[in-house]
């Protein structure tokens, strides 16, 4: 069905809000792109709340913890806190803690990725090296093939290998993580969208820093971020939510819409702010298609 376009339209908006009890939100593209604060983004936040709607805020980038959102939205005068924000990295946090519940020590995570990773998995109380860890930020040396061919530079704790944005990626973090995989640990990744947006351009994202370490293991992770149900599952999991009363916000069409779609929730709302424009979803068999769209998230205060 062709989605319906909300903006200035305020009887369609007052009926689409009315649907829902809950508001699943995107972050980047639809609340703020980078540090710049979209209109009367607080306002709609506020709005939304004091209608009684339950609102979390859902987001792909794992760089940052859950923590490190709340400063931002503090920052930025959104009324949100901690326990509101579901990030990639907690979501793959809470997977290895409570859903994988590896028999210690063997529950100990080789990261690939930032602090934000780290933070998360360290608020779970789940081991973990690598990451951040600077003994991992250097050239390979021939040594290094010899130790982890034969084992000895591993850790035989480390039962799963999870893979993030990693702005310091390199051959030996490659190669170790391989490793472990190949020994059997569990592959996982925080989420592996292609690109992100940054400073009005496109950058690498997360499946494309990790892109080399999948080529190598010859399959896919699992992935703890939009659009997979595993996210979904962990945040139905945490907030027990009707999924017909829910609505997915975003701004990206293959993680943020499909993940509404796939999780069949009651609704999914595009906002042009972000990654795609409407052309990609009002096209002729467009794969990924919003139940409603607005131009900004602003908009729906009327
Ligand atoms: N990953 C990283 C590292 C990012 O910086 C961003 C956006 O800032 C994203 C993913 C996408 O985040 P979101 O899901 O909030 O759009
Ligand atoms: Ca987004």
């Amino acid at each position: 069905m062709a989605p319906q376009y909300l903006s200035g339209d305020k009887a369609a908006i007052e009926e689409f809000i009315d649907r829902f009890d809950v508001f699943l939100f995107d972050c980047d593209g639809v609340l703020w792109s980078g540090d710049h604060l979209f209109p009367n983004v607080p306002e709609t936040i506020k709005m939304l709340k004091a209608r009684g709607k339950q609102l979390v805020f859902v987001t792909n980038n794992s760089t940052k913890s859950r923590a490190d959102y709340k400063k931002k939205f503090d920052k930025l005068g959104i009324p949100a806190e901690v326990d509101e924000v579901f990030g990639s990295s907690y979501s793959a946090a809470v997977y290895i803690k409570r859903i994988l519940q590896l028999p210690s020590p063997k529950n100990k995570v080789f990261v690939l990725g930032e602090s934000g990773v780290e933070q998360e998995l360290d608020a779970e109380g789940v081991p973990h090296i690598g990451g951040t860890d600077p003994a991992f930020r250097r050239d390979i040396e021939p040594e290094d093939f010899v130790k982890l061919g034969d084992g000895s530079a591993l850790d035989p704790d480390v039962g799963v290998v999870l893979s993030g944005l990693d702005f310091h990626m390199n051959y030996l973090k490659m190669a170790t993580a391989l490793q472990y995989v190949q020994r059997g640990a569990i592959f996982l990744a925080t989420n592996i969208d292609s690109t992100l947006p940054m400073a009005g351009s496109l950058f690498p994202g997360a499946g494309s820093s990790g892109a080399g370490l999948v080529k190598a293991v010859g399959r896919e992770p699992l992935s703890l971020g939009k659009p997979s149900q595993a996210m979904m599952d962990a945040v139905e999991g945490k907030f027990k939510f009707d999924r017909s009363r829910t609505c997915m916000v975003g701004d990206r069409l293959n993680t943020d819409i499909q993940f509404g779609i796939d999780g069949k929730l009651g609704g999914t709302l595009a906002v042009l702010t972000g990654v795609n424009k409407k052309e990609e979803f009002l096209a002729e068999g467009a794969k990924t298609v919003p139940m409603a769209y607005v131009d900004a998230l602003g908009d729906l205060l009327v």
